[in-house]
């Protein structure tokens, strides 16, 4: 150990340098200059790493080093704003409970990019010549006359709290000073009691899960503090968030509230933007640069107080985390799908224990994992009193129309009536695949062992695995024959389906990923189609989201057991969720609805029981399935998939690390084929075992046995705790 000789304050840092190599473990350590001192924790760097500089973030102060101290190297460079302590800590968490590393998982927690300082938070104070603009007749707006009111009867009041925006307006004409707020300074009351009197009631079911929300908001057993909001649609949840947040405010600290997809939620980001006003942040992809970093410093100094966002919002820099909103907790959408994969509602239940917050996630179709694991909360019944509709389920076998002649009697009432509906299909594009009648080829991706889907209106076929595209075949290329056979349908065929049928007086709204390349292009369907007196939203799973539509006379579900043909074990899970999301859609407001359910196993658990609207012996029979098969939440899962252009490759990577894992316990089921994706072979390992973190830790282990020769065989190997 050499001790720092100049000083005895801690002037090394030891620092994680931001590459993506797996080969380079930091941290490692650097020389702190004296004028250097204001580094710590968190700290962002730009640091000389071998020949090159790169980025790195501090993870630890020290004051002395296993190397000379004249050794060592200094940083070149301070890059604020760094990031918080808390959310270096989450992600060395991150980065061991999913197989990364610390800079993959610190790349997650940086701040964004961007134009590097900024204003200081401004604090509004009435001036003379505001005070007497209220007295007197000024010209004053009915708002700008409650603002000068509020700094009247408040005093200094952060800017952020009432609207910079209008203050500066105020300001402009000297009504209001602005001036830099103390950092430290009071704690900001946010713009809350001032809409207090608008709140609507809540029920007597509302109010009993508020209450034990409220309970746990103060110092609690931290296993107290994490709810399952299981409410069927319609229920209130997200009034019971908006107040949860709100007491969460009034406390003086903070909340997080995600959501599956901005794009898709526009009105529960709407209702708590309503609500809560400028202490809101929202954190979206179709943020621009400068945005997205104007919302991170608002977080970070406190003017905003509440997040809302998909689950990268998750990693928001909030000081004081009072609340963790979990929306439709079920959405699959919380899971990452890029190294390091991630869980949102895993790591939303870890930072609520860092910060001793209390979780909330909710849901109509709540996961079997949060149901074993959370208090749940129980709202039986729709707000308006309501039923939940009837739901009828239509089998198909043996029809070769994609629309059972109940359903295209039950469209044309919705049609004679001017009423409204909804119809799911969650297979876009306009026929499933090619086959050719001469010899029986289907048309397949060169990169992928998938059929390509036909896409009508533009008359090509596209891969829905790497987008590879190709004009749509006429003749076979293999045997010559001209007869093509289209199979299956999509939400393109089934558009056009019901615009013969039905003509102008039933306009259709398609929302799919096609039809809404660009994603300003979803919301405005969606608003389109909720400003429409009648007509159809016809799409994929997208058109079963959270969405508020009042007057849906009818709900349509398509294929609905298409999910559980997938061989996966949360195909039931699934399938039960979209149907009960859909019917969820119907009947709010003034039309009474109903549901069809369209299958080839009409009989299937999945669909009897949402169709029954019975999530609670769903939940028991598929936790009681699970329990014996050892599925989560009963043991954990983790994938590996090893994929090289060379199958035999892939394979033997497979088979040699099933070797080394099955060593460590567990369960180990493979090596099996998956198909070609992108011109690669992959072959899969399946591990089951009930100490997660031990099998993670030794299926890290065994990755970076192999990691060289790998390489050398261009195999690469992805390990993927907890997949979907
Ligand atoms: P969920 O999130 O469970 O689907 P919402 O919170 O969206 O349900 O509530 C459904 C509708 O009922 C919304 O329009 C909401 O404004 C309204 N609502 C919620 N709680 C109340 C209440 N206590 N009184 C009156 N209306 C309410
Ligand atoms: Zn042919
Ligand atoms: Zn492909």
């Amino acid at each position: 150990m050499h001790a720092n000789p100049a000083h005895s304050a801690p002037m090394i840092a030891r620092v994680e340098p931001l590459t993506r190599t797996r080969a380079v473990r930091g941290p490692f350590d650097y020389r702190l200059r004296p004028d250097q001192a204001d580094v710590g924790v968190g700290t962002v760097l730009r640091i000389p790493f071998g020949r090159q500089t790169t980025l790195g973030v501090v993870l630890e102060l020290a004051s002395d080093s296993e190397l000379a101290f004249e050794r060592l190297a200094e940083p070149n460079a301070i890059l604020p704003p760094g990031v918080p302590p808390d959310l270096v800590a989450l992600a060395g968490w991150i980065a061991e409970q999913y197989c990364s590393t610390p800079a993959r998982a610190l790349s997650l927690v940086l701040p964004p990019p961007g134009a590097g300082r900024r204003r200081p938070a401004l604090q509004a104070t009435l001036t003379e010549a505001g005070a007497a603009a209220l007295l007197g007749a000024g010209r004053l707006t009915d708002r700008q006359r409650e603002l000068l009111r509020r700094l009247h009867s408040d005093g200094p009041v952060p800017a952020a709290a009432l609207g910079t925006a209008a203050l500066r307006r105020l300001q402009e004409r000297g009504l209001v000073e602005l001036s830099p707020l103390a950092p430290g300074g009071r704690p900001i009351t946010p713009a809350v009691g001032r809409r207090l009197e608008g709140l609507p009631a809540l029920t007597a079911e509302q109010r009993r899960a508020l209450e034990a929300i409220l309970g746990a908001l103060g110092p609690a057993p931290p296993a107290a503090g994490r709810f399952l909001l299981h409410g069927v649609t319609g229920s209130g949840k997200t009034e019971v968030y908006l107040q949860a947040v709100q007491a969460t405010l009034a406390a003086g600290r903070g909340a997080v509230v995600l959501v599956p997809e901005i794009a898709l939620t526009p009105q529960t980001v709407g209702r708590f933007q309503a609500r809560f006003g400028d202490v809101v942040a929202v954190l979206h992809s179709g943020l621009g640069r400068h945005e997205r970093h104007e919302e991170w410093l608002r977080l970070r100094h406190g003017e905003a107080r509440v997040c809302v966002g998909p689950r990268s919002a998750v990693f928001a820099p909030l000081a004081d985390i009072g609340l963790i909103v979990v929306d439709e907790e079920h959405d699959p959408s919380y899971k990452h799908e890029g190294d390091p994969r991630y869980d949102a509602r895993s790591v939303a239940l870890r930072r609520a224990r860092q910060h001793g917050a209390v979780l909330l996630a909710g849901s109509a179709t709540p996961r079997p994992e949060s149901v074993v694991a959370l208090t749940q909360l129980h709202l039986p019944h729709r707000i308006d009193g309501r039923p939940l509709p009837p739901v009828e389920v239509l089998d198909m076998r043996g029809l070769h129309h994609p629309l059972h002649p109940r359903t295209r009697m039950a469209l044309a009432d919705v049609r004679a009536d001017g009423a409204k509906a909804i119809v799911l299909l969650n297979r876009r594009g306009w026929s499933n695949f090619l086959s050719c009648r001469g010899c029986g080829r289907v048309w397949m991706c060169p990169n992928c062992e998938v059929a390509l889907v036909l896409h009508g209106a533009q008359g090509f076929l596209s891969c829905h695995h790497c987008g590879h595209r190709r004009r749509a075949a006429t003749r076979c290329e293999h045997c010559g024959s001209v007869a093509v056979a289209r199979h299956g349908s999509g939400t393109e065929s089934v558009e056009q389906e019901l615009r013969e049928a039905f003509g102008r007086e039933l306009p259709v709204f398609r929302l799919d990923a096609d039809a809404a390349a660009g994603r300003g292009r979803l919301a405005e369907t969606l608003s389109r189609f909720e400003s429409a007196p009648a007509g159809v939203l016809l799409g994929t799973q997208m058109v079963a989201k959270g969405h508020d539509f009042a007057d849906v006379a009818l709900g349509v579900v398509l294929d609905a057991d298409q999910t559980l043909r997938f061989p996966d074990f949360r195909a039931e899970e699934r399938t039960f969720a979209l149907v009960t999301q859909l019917a969820g859609r119907v009947g709010r407001g003034q039309a009474a609805g109903k549901v069809l359910v369209q299958a080839l196993a009409p009989e299937a658990r999945s669909i009897t029981l949402a169709a029954r609207h019975d999530a609670d012996a769903f939940l028991a029979q598929e936790l009681k399935r699970r329990q014996v098969l050892g599925y989560p939440p009963y043991g954990s899962l983790i994938r590996v998939v090893c994929s090289s252009p060379d199958a035999a490759e892939a394979d033997a990577m497979a088979a040699r690390l099933h070797g080394l894992i099955a060593r460590s316990g567990g369960i180990v089921l493979g090596p099996a084929p998956l198909f070609r994706l992108r011109g690669r072979s992959r072959s899969q390992l399946v591990i089951k075992c009930r100490d997660r973190l031990a099998m993670v830790r030794a299926v890290g282990v065994a990755v970076e046995q192999c990691a060289t020769d790998a390489a050398r065989r261009s195999v690469s190997v992805s390990v993927d705790p907890d997949p979907q």
